[in-house]
């Protein structure tokens, strides 16, 4: 099985002398199983590129296209995702069902090509006879059968981020891999001392993650302590022993402090969580867009240093456009 990454960097491209070595594209990771089985996670700016690439290595092109969720930069690439323009493609993708039907992937792909905003509408493309297929999708397991055939599963479980986001973990011979997607650890959203989140709205949200509707107005301090502990061993279950982990690393620790509620992850957090459940390799993703490459070697280089001073033998890397893994 073969991993290539295509867009690393979170929110916004960032083209420009200060990220050429780590990549201004957004989220996009390319998985090829061993019978040439392409699977798609994200459809940030790299997947432009990778578009280019397929028509070069695969006719006619078949993908399995799974978003963790609908954020501008996990989406913006597909207008210009090649393929989706010529008949022969056919393409599954799966994104998390969200909260209204009005969200669903194929509505969202709809606004973000709508007159106003890209020349070509989604409608037109549907009559080039690409087949485009759209699933709105819960946690648990995908059913997939043509990976299974081949011994590959994917399976699906919900990440704490603004909207309804997926994180993947792909589980082949005794291999897993897992993709994140853009999470942040839980909370306590009604702790005292967790408030520098303003915005009333998010916290809404945040809380309805957690707790049904209704139930919100009667929860007490050391019930919402329970559940968060709950959801945060849910993270390190999912997690657990896999063989790689691409995780959301926006932040380092002391950003982190005024973001929380943004939805991301510090570094820190993520190799504490990695340590915990005996992760074997981290590849830190979705990088900030202010980071420049000079910054994420030197976070790369302390982090290092770190583990090996406290004899620990998780393996840690900063993802970067144009790597490929094979495992
Ligand atoms: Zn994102
Ligand atoms: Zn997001």
């Amino acid at each position: 099985m073969r991993i290539k990454f295509w867009g690393v960097r979170g929110s916004i491209p960032t083209p420009g002398k200060t990220t050429v070595k780590y990549g201004g594209n957004t989220s996009c990771i390319e998985v090829e199983t061993d019978s040439g089985v392409t699977i798609i996670f994200d459809a940030g700016t790299g997947i432009r590129e990778l578009g280019f690439d397929l028509l070069k290595r695969k006719k006619p092109i078949s993908a399995y296209v799974l978003f963790s969720h609908t954020h501008w930069d996990h989406i913006q690439g597909f207008p210009f995702f090649v393929p989706i323009f010529i008949p022969t493609t056919s393409l599954k993708m799966y994104a998390p069902k969200a909260i209204q039907d009005v969200d669903s992937l194929e509505n969202v792909m709809k606004r973000q090509m709508s007159y106003q905003v890209f020349p070509i509408s989604l409608e037109a493309i549907n009559t080039m006879n690409s087949k485009i297929e759209y699933n709105d999708i819960v946690e648990g397991k995908i059913d997939l059968p043509e990976l299974e055939k081949e011994g590959v599963t994917i399976t699906a479980q919900y990440m704490n981020h603004p909207v309804v986001c997926l994180g993947y973990k792909i589980t082949y011979k005794d291999k897993t891999i897992i993709y994140t997607g853009d999470n942040e650890p839980y909370y306590n959203v009604f702790a005292s001392n967790n408030q520098p989140q303003k915005n009333e709205e998010a916290q809404q949200k945040k809380k309805s993650v957690l707790f049904d509707d209704d139930e919100e107005d009667n929860i007490d301090d050391k019930e919402a302590e329970k559940a968060t502990q709950e959801m945060n061993q849910k993270f390190l279950d999912f997690i657990k022993d896999c063989d790689i982990l691409i995780s959301d690393s926006q932040y380092t620790e002391a950003e982190y402090q005024t973001k929380r509620g943004w939805g991301h992850t510090s570094f820190e957090t993520n190799i504490s969580r990695a340590l915990a459940a005996n992760v074997k390799k981290l590849y830190c993703f979705h990088h900030e867009p202010m980071r420049s490459d000079a910054q994420l070697d030197e976070l790369l280089e302390k982090f290092r240093q770190q583990l090996a001073n406290e004899g620990k033998s998780l393996e840690i890397y900063m993802s970067y456009e144009g790597l490929e893994l094979t495992i």
